[in-house]
């Protein structure tokens, strides 16, 4: 059994961000971040990106607003980060209010500078294997996890327990496309899946995105199988001066011995969405300086 160590491939991607980022003579990339509400995990989440940007470099904006911020409003600061040629990446934290239609909100984002991935153009690329899509930076991390340990999906058979659309749908999408790190015969199972122990143990890799602690355990997985844990449930009461613990879908401590690869929680595919966030902003940044070259050519 080897560890997926979704830090140390985070880590690795980061550093060359910053040196990227570092030997830039003019302007720097930006990503602006876009948080409506009080939702407190979600202001955990923003101050964790904006972080991780000023750690590499990448220039960050946070536009806050309460709960009572309208449609009209938030649709108004769209259109000027759109506009604003010194922005590269927009990210409006989920979930927004319930009285703004979050499908709107996330198709008034100019595509281009969709780093989230979630734009319907770009969700519409990523079916047609158009490779300029912005991919969701959860299931793009998943495959670079597989890149870094070069583990090919080529032939395999995979497993996505999930079909949500910032998980399990873009990341099956991935894993079939006709690719290096695609090529692969996915299933896609759900909770209306009736099979799901047969359909998990035929598995060479095996991934969940379920949001249900330790749903997968050792009677579901093929010996010899790479394991991904895409799952991250806060688990018990926050006490002073103690993190909260979080869970994945994977019983780790009884799955990892049939395991070729597994990866933990925390530490595995968590860190690398991140990283994917800031590696989207970087390369929004390069096709708008290179549009910006050849228009000057
Ligand atoms: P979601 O939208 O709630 O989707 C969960 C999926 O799991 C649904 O498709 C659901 O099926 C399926 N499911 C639920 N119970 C099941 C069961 N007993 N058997 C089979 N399938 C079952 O969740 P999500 O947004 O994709 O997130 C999934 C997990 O990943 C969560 O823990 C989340 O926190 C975590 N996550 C982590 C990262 C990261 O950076 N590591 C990023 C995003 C999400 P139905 O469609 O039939 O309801």
């Amino acid at each position: 059994m080897a560890v997926l160590e979704g830090t140390v491939v985070a880590a690795a991607l980061r550093g060359e961000l910053t040196a990227a980022v570092g030997s830039l003579a003019g302007r720097r990339p930006r990503l602006d971040v876009v948080l409506v509400g009080d939702d407190a995990p979600s202001a955990i989440y923003v101050a964790g990106k904006q972080r991780a940007c000023h750690e590499v470099g990448i220039l960050s904006h946070l536009h806050r607003f309460n709960a009572h911020c309208t449609e009209a409003q938030l649709l108004a600061v769209l259109a000027d980060l759109n506009a604003d040629p010194a922005v590269d990446g927009i990210l409006v934290q989920l979930p927004l209010p319930a009285h703004i239609d979050t499908k709107k909100a996330m198709e008034a984002i100019d595509p281009s500078k969709d780093v989230d991935g979630f734009h319907p153009i770009n969700r519409g690329k990523l079916c047609m294997g158009d490779p300029t899509a912005f991919v969701p930076c959860t299931p793009l991390g998943v495959c670079e996890l597989f890149k870094y340990y070069r583990i090919s999906t080529a032939g395999k058979r995979v497993t996505i327990v999930g079909r949500s659309n910032i998980v399990g749908k873009p990341l099956a999408m991935l894993l079939m496309q006709q690719a290096p790190w695609g090529n692969a015969t996915v299933t896609v199972a759900h909770s209306y899946t009736p099979d799901l122990v047969e359909v998990c143990s035929q598995a060479d890799i095996l991934i969940a995105a379920i949001g249900k602690p330790h749903t997968i355990g050792p009677h579901m997985v093929k010996e010899g199988a790479i394991v991904v844990d895409v799952g991250m449930t806060a688990h018990g009461d926050a006490q002073p001066g103690r993190k909260r613990r979080v869970l994945g879908d994977v019983d780790f401590a009884a799955v990892h011995h049939k395991c070729q690869w597994i990866t933990p929680v925390p530490g595995g595919v968590g860190p690398m969405t991140i990283a994917m966030l800031l590696a989207n902003t970087w390369e929004s940044y390069r096709r708008r300086q290179s549009l910006i070259s050849l228009a000057d050519a």
